[in-house]
């Protein structure tokens, strides 16, 4: 089932190694593997570009620090804010 979009996530393909946790993870689905290798040989996760609720558990799942950036919609505006993982988000 889709959720609201109320986030989004982003993946950085350096750190990612495609182990896939996150994509089963998701509640909404909305991540999957790219059929694209990255430079180290893995098929990094990439999100599929609606559907995020910003719930945070594909951050909570992925055993590779720095590999997903969890940013959720501020109230006002429509902008978003690092919330999981990124050098600007929250301590967690
Ligand atoms: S934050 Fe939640 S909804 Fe968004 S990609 Fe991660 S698991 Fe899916
Ligand atoms: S859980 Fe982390 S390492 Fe595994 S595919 Fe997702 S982003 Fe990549």
């Amino acid at each position: 089932m889709a959720g609201q979009a109320r986030g989004k996530v982003t993946i950085d393909i350096d750190e990612c190694k495609g182990c896939g946790l996150c994509v089963e993870s998701c509640p909404p689905k909305c991540l999957h593997l790219a059929a694209e290798l990255s430079p180290y040989g893995f098929h990094p996760a990439r999100y599929n570009g609606q559907n995020c609720t910003a719930c945070g558990i594909c951050f909570y799942c992925c055993p590779e620090p720095g590999a997903i950036t969890v940013y959720r919609i501020r109230a006002k505006g429509k902008t978003f804010a690092a919330a999981l993982g990124g050098e600007h988000a929250a301590a967690v």
